[in-house]
């Protein structure tokens, strides 16, 4: 289907750049995104997915809004406190761009609901806030063959991986299992807010440049991320032979 006009305008600026045509904005209109959490990370990642046209975004999240989350998790305001933050998150994203078709879960997500969660997703971001989410994550990205963005954040350093099933390193060929210590067992972690500000955009666009096929995604390098002294620095990584990811193929 043509853009129509409404569209044209609303898109215009990125239809100016070479990397995405009318055509490549459809793609985007005609993708389904799963994105696990709506925090820190989930915040700016989502805003600018449903601003850049994706058209079905699913966010899963089980918590409500905290006084102590306004400080990183720019989707709410006071008006938010003590309601659910998917709920919230639905709203000021529909506000954004009418047209995006936002599904909200409620729920925290386990080993029995992700299968349910990914099946005919086209791509999945990781926005969780703890380590066996992300392997969980990466795990049903893996079972699935469905391509998927992990990142994390702490303080003022972030690192972020993409990931293309049987293909590229997965997140588990990297860090192997959850740590023995997880942010449950430690409490919160400290966190920067400009942190997640950063990581959550970045896991957009990895989005968008695999739905469009274009530019180099964060396959086989890890990319870590230090605000302190504003270093950007790819790691090579590789496939580890005996990891759940090669011999699941
Ligand atoms: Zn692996």
């Amino acid at each position: 289907m043509p853009l129509t006009e409404e569209q044209k305008i609303r898109y215009g600026r990125q239809l100016l750049s070479k990397y995405v045509d009318e055509n490549k904005q459809e793609i985007l209109l005609n993708s389904k995104v799963l994105q696990i959490g709506a925090g820190g990370l989930g915040s700016p990642c989502s805003m600018y997915l449903i601003a850049a046209g994706i058209g079905e975004l699913t966010i899963v999240d089980n918590d409500t809004v905290d006084l102590s989350n306004l400080q990183r998790q720019i989707l709410y305001g006071m008006s938010s406190i003590n309601n659910v933050k998917v709920e919230e998150a639905k709203k000021r994203l529909t506000d954004m761009n009418p047209s995006a078709n936002i599904i909200t879960k409620k729920i925290y997500v386990d080993e029995k609901n992700i299968d349910e969660l990914v099946k005919n997703k086209d791509y999945i971001i990781d926005c969780s806030d703890n380590a066996k989410t992300k392997f969980m994550v990466n795990d049903a990205a893996i079972r699935n063959n469905i391509k998927c963005t992990i990142a994390g954040i702490k303080d003022f350093f972030g690192q972020i991986l993409s990931i293309d099933p049987g293909k590229s390193a997965c997140y588990r060929c990297i860090f192997y299992d959850v740590p023995g210590e997880t942010s449950s067992d430690t409490g919160p972690l400290p966190v920067i807010g400009v942190s997640p500000g950063v990581l959550g955009p970045l896991e957009a666009t990895e989005v968008i440049k695999s739905l469009l096929g274009i530019g180099e995604p964060l396959y086989n390098q890890l990319l870590m991320v230090n605000l302190l002294d504003m270093s950007f620095t790819k790691i090579p990584v590789q496939r580890y032979e005996n990891c759940l990811c090669s011999l699941s193929k």
